[in-house]
């Protein structure tokens, strides 16, 4: 994909905010409790290798992806830290992953044995494939549900440990930014029920997403997944307070590109679903929702010069329109996410106003944004 490198508009990236989030977190770890940085998708948008090399900084030991290129993409930068696939792969690249020393999760006994079958025709590796086993306490999504699926599983590792090594065991929790533990009880209820009589114990005992890490008593782990709130975001939105003050690291900035005066009765954008009342001043901004700045936000405002400028009309494509209270020069500052002379619009604010989460908001801007870091 082209990034727009020619055009004034881009993400800027707070490296320092990064290596705060994610040290405020490692300190409060109990004593052999280990950080893996998620930076997925991207590092949620943010750069994944950048956000690495931050976590890294900052005290993380190893780092969690959604699927096998992203584990790839940080070898290949370098990283040679432990690196945990959450997603299910496919068996046909145990040998790929054993020789890179990447993780997976397993969530069935039968992908274990076709693993199994790749392995013993491939090369063989200096470290068998590590594998993870994840559990289904209540999330649905994937994994081991019954003791005796998981024995199973476990029994299987055990008679082949020359080729796969059980590192890790694991659930996540769905409800653990939730004010309301009901549900979250139930799942940690289950883990015991599933974990309490292992034969042994892997390397790796791992529960814990921000949320569960930020205000839920360890299950006795020993490593947490850490995501959102590296990057400085709340996980419940704003619904519980974080034990410490999170720096949101990602905004959003662009400029004005074109202004002009309009006349009572003058419409904007497409469908000319914005007529003006009044004579009013109006600014273009070379941003649209081919950035990942969505549609829906028509109506929601920017920052000029600390001011909430309303965008009228339909967000385009690769444009949008805002008012401004008078006339500015060609190349004023327009901050889309982040502050600006004392104001600020966050990604929970645009998050609220598209009605989803911030995750979503951060996952989805697209790679024609140029990345700037601080
Ligand atoms: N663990 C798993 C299995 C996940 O799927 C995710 C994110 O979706 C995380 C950890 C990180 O979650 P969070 O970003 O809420 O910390």
């Amino acid at each position: 994909m082209v990034v727009g490198v020619h055009r004034p508009t881009q993400l800027v990236i707070d490296r320092a905010a990064l290596r705060h989030n994610i040290h405020a977190e490692v300190e409060r770890l109990d004593e052999g409790c280990e950080l893996f940085m998620v930076v997925k998708a991207n590092g949620y948008g943010h750069g994944a290798i950048q956000v690495a090399q931050a976590a890294k900084d900052a005290g993380a030991t190893g780092f969690c992806v959604a699927i096998l290129d992203e584990a790839l993409e940080l070898r290949a930068a370098g990283f040679n830290e432990p690196i945990l696939v959450l997603g299910v792969t496919s068996p046909a690249d145990a040998p790929l992953m054993a020789a890179e020393r990447i993780s997976t999760t397993v969530a069935a006994t039968d992908w274990l044995s076709d693993a199994q079958a790749y392995l013993a025709l491939a090369e063989p590796t200096a470290e068998p494939l590590h594998v993870h086993l994840g559990l289904d306490t209540g999330m649905g999504r994937i994994g081991f549900r019954t003791v005796d699926e998981l024995a199973t599983a476990i029994d299987f590792l055990g008679q082949h440990k020359s080729t796969l090594d059980f590192e890790g065991i694991f659930t996540h929790f769905s409800t653990a930014d939730s004010p309301d533990d009901h549900y979250f009880k139930q799942q940690v209820a289950k883990w015991h029920t599933l974990t309490d009589n292992l034969p042994h114990r892997p390397r790796y005992v791992h529960v814990s997403n921000s949320a569960t890490s930020l205000w839920h008593a360890a299950c006795n782990d020993n490593m947490v997944r850490f995501g959102v709130s590296g990057y400085g975001l709340n996980p419940s939105g704003t619904a519980i307070e974080v034990p410490y003050a999170l720096q949101p690291a990602l905004s959003l900035t662009s400029e004005l590109v074109f202004t002009k005066k309009i006349a009572a009765g003058d419409s904007v954008g497409y469908g000319a679903t914005y007529t003006a009342d009044q004579a009013e001043w109006v600014g273009t901004v070379p941003i649209g929702y081919a950035d990942g700045y969505e549609r829906r936000l028509q109506g929601f405002h920017v920052l000029v010069d600390g001011q909430a400028c309303e965008i009228i009309g339909r967000v385009c494509m690769d444009q949008l329109m805002v008012r401004l209270p008078h006339d500015y020069s060609r190349g004023t500052t327009v901050t889309l996410v982040g502050q600006d002379h004392g104001a600020e619009i966050t990604l929970q604010d645009v998050a609220d106003y598209c009605g989803t989460i911030h995750y979503e908001i951060a996952c989805g801007f697209t790679g024609r944004l140029p990345r700037r870091y601080l």
